[in-house]
Order: C-alpha cells, then structure tokens, then sequence
C-alpha cells in the first residue's frame, strides 16, 4: 500500500525528523503510540462511528453529466468532500488524530492554522470531544481571517495570535511545537496536512485515506473498473495523498497533483528542509523557504509533503499548475454547470481537469476530488471578479 522504504517515515530521500533532542522524544512516544492504534480494532470501529454519525460519510462520487457534456471527452466523477461537515476533507484526519489524543490520555488539543480553515475543524472536534483546544494563529492571519478567529471562538477554542517572525503560518508551527515539548504530558498536537517530522506524514495519510478507499468501491460499482485519472489539488499534500492512497498501486490509474503556478512548489522545488522534514521546496536566492501566493490561502505553503515529493521524483504522479485566471473559470464553471460551488482550492483541480477530458476517450474516467466547499472563498472571488 505505502511507497515507505525500511526506515519509518522516509519517502526515498524525502521525510524523515530533524528537530531538537527533546521534540524528537516527544515524537517518538507518538510514533510509538499512532502504529499502535492504527491497527486496532476498537480503534478503527470508533474512527469508522464518527466518520459515519458526525462527518456525514461516506459522502457520494458524483457523476458530472452536464460538465461531461460540455467538455465533450472523458467522463466526469466528483469525490464530494465538500459534504463533509465542516465543508472539506480537513475534518477525517482531525477525528482520527483526537481519537489517538483522547486514547494516550491528552486533556489539551493545540493546532497551526493558516487561514482558519483547519483551526476550525479542530475546534469543532474539540467541542464535540470536551477536549480544551488552543489555535496557534499569526497575527497577521488573525487581521486577514477575522470571521474565522470568531468562528473557532464560537466552537470554544482560544486563538493566541502569534507576533514573532512574520506572523505567518510558519511562526504559528513554531509557537505550536513549543507549546509540545513545554506540555507533552498533557497536550496533543493535531498537524493539519501530510507534512511535518514523522510520524505527521504517515499519520495524516492514514486518516485521509479513507477518501479513496470509498471512491475506489464506488467506481467499481458504478463502472466495474478503475479511473483512468485521478486529479487533486495540492497544499502541504493531505486531500492529494487521500484521494491517491489506494490507487498508487495501480499503474493504470494516473495520478495527477494540481498546484498554483505562484506556489508550484512540486513543478519548481528542489530537495531542502523545512519545518523539520526533507521535501521539495521553493527556495529563494539566499536558499531561504520563497514567499509563495495563491489566490486559494489553504495552497499557499513553501513546502510539500514527503511522499508527494517521492511520487514526483520516482515519477508515479504527476504535479502540473495553473493559473489564477483558469481556476476563477473553473471556480464559475462548477457553480453553473453543476450547482456545485467548489473551494477554490479545489477549482484547481477542476482547472486542471478542464484541459486534459476534452482529449481524451468518451470511454475514459476522470476523478476529481472535490476537497472542499466554496461558501467561504465567494465574497473574495465578488471582489476579484468586480474588478
Ligand atoms: C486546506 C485545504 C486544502 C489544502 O490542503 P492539503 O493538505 O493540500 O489538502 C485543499 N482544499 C481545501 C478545501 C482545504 O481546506
């Protein structure tokens, strides 16, 4: 199932821990514990329970007549975590990892988050857990994402801005991982994407695969055999490493990574550490992680996950961007044809999409895996389409 070598948590050359002596005690417990619950029964009958009473899964692989049609080439499936609640797929490997909290005896969840959007799937979790849960945040983030800050505030969190560095995301990880190695005995840290030391790639993986687990059965019902594509966009790697999981294995499925060209860390990066990992990453001319943008927050990080940076090199996905411009179409396309509003972060993988069905077969599959809803990307793309 896993492209992992021997040693645990490298991808090839990729992944791996390089953190301070007494963080990296603090993850080996962790390691520790994750491979030993992974594979327990009444640990997984919980984490299926939660997925199916509270996430709402498994959600459904849509066939997309209309944009079939209109694309006129292969045919059209959506992978519809956009259902989930929450309204993206961030919410499968937050319920798995406070699961794993609650069952080494945390009483304290803390959390990264860029533009909210994983802060608030923890602190939803944490609320239905009674779990106490902290939202590391930059400053700056908290200025730009008010509704979210309120939002996490809503669900009972607290959100501490953090102001060193830039007071951006990476500040926020930093601030997190102290917070760890100061309250390990108490505090759990839920990483919220398939990067980070080990065990965090392999662990988020574990959890996010279940989005092609489902959707490998529900082609195979549908269809009586397996897509030839499978398209995700990709951040730090989670919904991408979900959505591929099951199908690395199968050489006949092309796996295909969409990233933004201002961020296209996989199409551009070299090999390089970040965050305590080895990944592809941008890097500046002074060798320092590259300013990144995108009109999609949840996209915009230097780095990558491990595994991707492994599937890329060893050539078994492919990684291609697109531009602003195709994904505010793709964006508008799905909402009319449709009546579906993606996230615009999904709309990458739609953009991508868009270019390749209309030359392939009628008899071919695509599956696009919809990470997430839009409702929150639609007052920023009223103000980019006004202009
Ligand atoms: C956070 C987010 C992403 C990007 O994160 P990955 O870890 O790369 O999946 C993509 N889509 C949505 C809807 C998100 O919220």
């Amino acid at each position: 199932m896993s492209n992992e070598t021997a040693k645990p948590g490298y991808f090839g050359e990729f992944g791996g821990s390089f953190v301070p002596p007494e963080l990296q005690e603090v993850l080996d417990y962790l390691s520790e514990q994750f491979y030993k619950f992974k594979d327990d029964p009444d640990f997984n009958e919980e984490f299926r329970y939660y997925l199916r009473e509270y996430v709402g899964r498994e959600n459904p692989l849509t066939y997309a007549e209309r944009l079939t049609e209109h694309w006129g080439g292969a045919k059209i499936y959506l992978k519809r975590e956009d259902l989930n609640h929450t309204g993206a797929h961030k919410i499968n490997n937050v319920i798995g990892q406070i699961l794993l909290a609650k069952r080494m005896g945390a009483k304290r969840v803390i959390a990264e988050t860029g533009a909210g959007q994983h802060g608030v799937a923890t602190a939803t979790a944490c609320a239905m857990f009674n779990m106490e849960c902290i939202i590391y945040m930059g400053a700056e983030d908290t200025r730009r994402q008010a509704l979210n800050v309120f939002r996490m505030e809503l669900l009972g969190a607290k959100v501490v801005p953090v102001t060193k560095g830039q007071a951006r995301l990476k500040d926020a990880v930093d601030e997190a991982l102290g917070d760890l190695v100061q309250n390990y005995k108490t505090t759990f840290y839920l990483l919220g994407s398939a990067v980070g030391p080990h065990p965090f790639p392999t662990m988020v993986k574990h959890f996010q695969s279940v989005v092609s687990e489902e959707s490998k059965r529900q082609i195979m019902e549908k269809e009586g055999r397996l897509p030839d594509a499978v398209l995700a966009c990709v951040g730090g790697g989670s919904n991408a490493i979900g959505a591929f999981a099951h199908y690395i294995d199968e050489p006949s499925v092309r796996l295909i990574g969409v990233e933004p060209d201002q961020a296209a860390t996989l199409t551009q990066g070299v090999p390089g550490e970040i965050h305590g990992f080895r990944c592809l990453v941008l890097l500046d001319e002074e060798g320092n992680p590259r300013k990144t943008y995108s009109i999609a927050a949840g996209l915009d990080y230097p780095g990558i996950g491990p595994e991707h940076s492994h599937l890329k090199v060893t050539g078994r996905a492919e990684y291609v961007a697109v531009s602003n411009e195709e994904v505010l179409a793709a964006f508008q396309e799905l909402s009319r044809v449709e009546g579906i509003i993606p996230a615009l972060e999904s709309a990458h993988a739609v953009a991508y999409a868009k270019k390749i069905a209309p030359g392939m077969g009628k008899d071919k599959l695509i599956i696009i895996n919809l990470s997430g809803r839009g409702d929150k990307d639609v007052e920023q793309v009223f103000h980019m389409l006004k202009k």
